[in-house]
């Protein structure tokens, strides 16, 4: 038998949902995916490029036309240069970056700060280096940040720092005084920032996104995860990248090569060129706030309270005045019974602490969206009636 490298890692909660989702025939507003499909542009341009003979490994780093490409997408819109050639890394999906990245930077010993609720991916990558995390609490509801906590939380031991903006799971847009007191709080020390901004172009109600890429002193320190599977509603095809001054790259381009090597060849030529259609990736935001407020409206008439999402493709609702079940509980009941499967929020926490908050993916054509708000609807009143709120 093989002994757990940490038993704390359990098999993700997507994993689960979704297959809890199949298992009783539910709509599947847990894993976060989009059920619309790809650009047929797209589709065709993969299919050019497999025809045309680009089968073969591409460069380590990435196909050099995609790098360039991107380091001009990444000045249009940021402000920032990197270098295609040493600054620029193609990768098998944003999660194969920053399990890279994490994997190259912290060793034994070292801390790395979370703000939670977070992605799952995070800490279990830290802990298999040896790294400690050290977890700041967004609060509720808005999920903002206490400055003054995480600079607490700094000591000698600190390696990292990993922000997500916009945020998975709670929505919450890092701001521009955010940022600034992220540089205040890193300035004349050594710690390096992961930002995730895999959402960069889903964020709402006019906000820009605040890249790290807009921030010099912070993009001195920092590496920069994006994934093509949130631009182009494609998260199998498992293309991202990122991007990090050259002595950063240098180390996680040596974890990159022994963990994939490269990334899909075909798909990346046609991302290449499907790129100078910008329209694609800056409808994002007026596409996603519709399917955002559509899907909210209907939570809203039914009679839950939302604090809308700032951005990605997430929205959480509380339950705490419909029952006494955890999150968890009332994830796998409404699954199995209101055939409605969502994420329990405690998941997104170190402690699983029941936050009696679910979050819903809201990439899904409207009549989907529809359905599920049917089934909120049912649960909502039946819960009610028997709370005798009614
Ligand atoms: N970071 C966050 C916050 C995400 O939500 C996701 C998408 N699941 C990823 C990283 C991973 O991206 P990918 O699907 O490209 O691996
Ligand atoms: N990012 C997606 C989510 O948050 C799913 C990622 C995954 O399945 N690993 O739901």
């Amino acid at each position: 038998m093989i002994r757990p490298k940490d038993p704390n890692i359990k098999t993700s909660i997507f994993a689960v949902m979704t297959k809890e989702a199949n298992k009783h025939n539910a709509v599947n507003l847990s894993q976060g995916f989009p059920d619309f499909g790809v650009s047929e542009e797209l589709i065709s341009l993969v299919n050019k490029y497999m025809k045309s003979g680009y089968n073969q490994y591409a460069p380590m780093p990435g196909v050099r036309i995609l790098r360039e490409k991107l380091s001009e997408k990444i000045e249009k819109q940021y402000g920032r240069i990197y270098n295609p050639e040493t600054e620029i890394t193609i990768t098998a999906g944003g999660t194969q970056a920053l399990h890279s990245a994490i994997s190259a930077i912290v060793n034994e010993g070292d801390e790395v700060i979370i703000f939670e609720p977070a992605y799952d991916s995070y800490a279990p990558v830290v802990r298999l280096n040896g790294g400690r995390p050290v977890y700041v609490r967004l609060k509720y509801p808005d999920y903002s940040v206490d400055w003054e906590k995480v600079n607490k939380m700094i000591n000698s031991n600190t390696k990292l720092i990993i922000l997500n903006t916009p945020q998975n799971p709670s929505g919450k847009v890092f701001s521009e005084d955010d940022m600034n007191s992220l540089k205040k709080l890193v300035g004349g020390t050594k710690i390096l920032i992961l930002s995730d901004e895999v959402y960069e172009h889903i964020i709402f109600d006019g906000k820009e996104h605040n890249s790290i890429a807009k921030y010099p002193e912070l993009a001195e320190r920092s590496i920069l995860v994006f994934s093509f599977g949130k631009m182009y509603h494609a998260t199998g095809w498992k293309t991202g990248y990122f991007a990090a001054p050259e002595k950063i790259t240098e180390e996680i381009r040596k974890i990159h090569q022994f963990t994939v090597f490269s990334a899909n060849t075909p798909v990346q030529y046609a991302i290449a060129e499907y790129l100078d259609n910008e329209d694609a990736y800056l409808n994002l935001p007026e596409f996603y706030q519709k399917k955002r407020d559509f899907f909210n409206s209907m939570l809203k008439d039914i009679g839950f309270d939302i604090v809308p999402a700032g951005g990605t493709y997430f929205q959480t609702v509380n339950f705490s005045e419909l029952t006494d079940e955890t999150d968890m509980q009332l994830a796998l009941r409404l699954t199995e019974r209101f055939k409605i499967a969502a994420i329990p929020m405690s998941s997104f926490y170190h402690n699983e602490e029941n936050t009696k908050t679910l979050r819903f993916c809201f990439a899904k054509k409207d009549d989907v969206l529809k359905s599920a708000a049917e089934r909120l609807a049912d649960f909502y009143a039946k819960a009610k009636k028997q709370l005798n709120l009614f």
